[in-house]
């Protein structure tokens, strides 16, 4: 059972091993919290420990079993995931996954019920959710992700088991990206630096190519940026802050570029993760002062917190990069 859990679970062995070892000692946590960035495997985790518990074969999940095919195509009666990341959830929907959970399961062992970023959940919502979880019926297991536990009130969190996801390493992703999912060598490894520890986020790169090219875009965007003035720069924060794709996306990458640069500065050209912009990145790093490199890691990582709490989003942008160096 321990081995078929973890080979769905790639990267996170120990945290698949400890669901497994709970589902062998029948101690089975009914409120779970998966923590960690996004795309890290959190939601990968819930549904895969979801679908082994209500497995109807001896190695769990086999994924051939009816209930493993059900769970495997959204359609299982007694496993209720909701998973709409842009979305807030709103009481109403916790209020009808409650009278759903007041039934009992109808075909399997658990009524399982899989709450994905409920950092998105409103006030309300977590407060009527903290109700269940004080008292959940015996057959219920609800497994909440989000990014951090400090996003969420500390009175669901302390209800909870907590699973930290962290980074996987870079050269598992490396490998699982060419044997499960046959990127070639030279596209695994760049997906693999670039991921960040993230293969969720790797394999979505690897299929659809649109993520690469918007990546070259912003790290184009800031290369170019850094050698202009304060009008472009207020135009480029106008721009950004329209995008429909999230403003957050582009300040990651940036975060990613200006550790590039620190570790460059530090003459530590091995771990950086833009292998593809090496060049450019060690052209910053010679111009740029180490005060200045750090500067705009802090900065960048203030905005990208503040774009959290709903800040006027031109504003902090055009705020970072007024702050960004300026290279001659
Ligand atoms: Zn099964």
């Amino acid at each position: 059972m321990r081995k078929v859990l973890t080979d769905l679970v790639f990267g996170h062995d120990w945290a698949a091993n400890l669901l497994a070892r709970s589902m062998a000692s029948q101690r089975i946590p009914q409120s779970l919290l998966v923590t960690g960035p996004p795309q890290i495997g959190k939601a990968t985790l819930a549904r895969t420990f979801a679908m082994a518990l209500n497995c109807q074969s001896e190695e769990k999940p086999c994924g051939q079993c009816n209930s493993c095919k059900k769970t495997l195509s959204g359609n299982h009666p007694d496993i209720n995931i909701l998973d709409a990341p842009q979305e807030t959830l709103k009481i109403e929907q916790v209020r009808a996954l409650q009278r759903d959970l007041s039934l009992r399961p109808h075909e399997s062992p658990y009524k399982i019920v899989v709450l994905c970023d409920f950092e998105r959940a409103t006030s309300s919502a977590a407060n009527a959710l903290l109700k269940t979880l004080e008292e959940p019926p015996s057959y219920a297991v609800i497994i909440l992700s989000a990014q951090n536990s400090s996003q969420l009130l500390p009175t669901i969190v302390s209800r909870c088991q907590i699973i930290n996801l962290r980074p996987v390493a870079d050269q598992v992703i490396i490998t699982k990206l060419q044997t499960h999912w046959r990127a070639s060598a030279e596209q695994a490894e760049l997906i693999g630096r670039l991921a960040q520890g993230r293969l969720g986020w790797a394999v979505e790169a690897l299929e659809n190519p649109d993520a690469l090219s918007l990546r070259h875009q912003y790290l184009d965007d800031l290369i170019d940026l850094s050698g202009k003035g304060h009008a472009s720069r207020l135009a480029y924060a106008h721009s950004l802050a329209q995008k429909k794709e999230s403003p957050a996306q582009a300040l990651n990458l940036w975060l990613s570029w200006w550790r590039d640069v620190l570790l460059l500065n530090q003459g530590a050209k091995a771990k950086i993760v833009n292998i593809d912009y090496a060049d450019k990145a060690q052209h910053f790093a010679q111009t740029v002062t180490l005060d200045n490199i750090i500067a705009a890691i802090k900065q960048t990582y203030t905005t990208l917190g503040n774009l959290n709490y709903n800040v006027n989003t031109r504003l902090n942008l055009e705020v970072l990069l007024l702050k960004l160096p300026y290279l001659k």
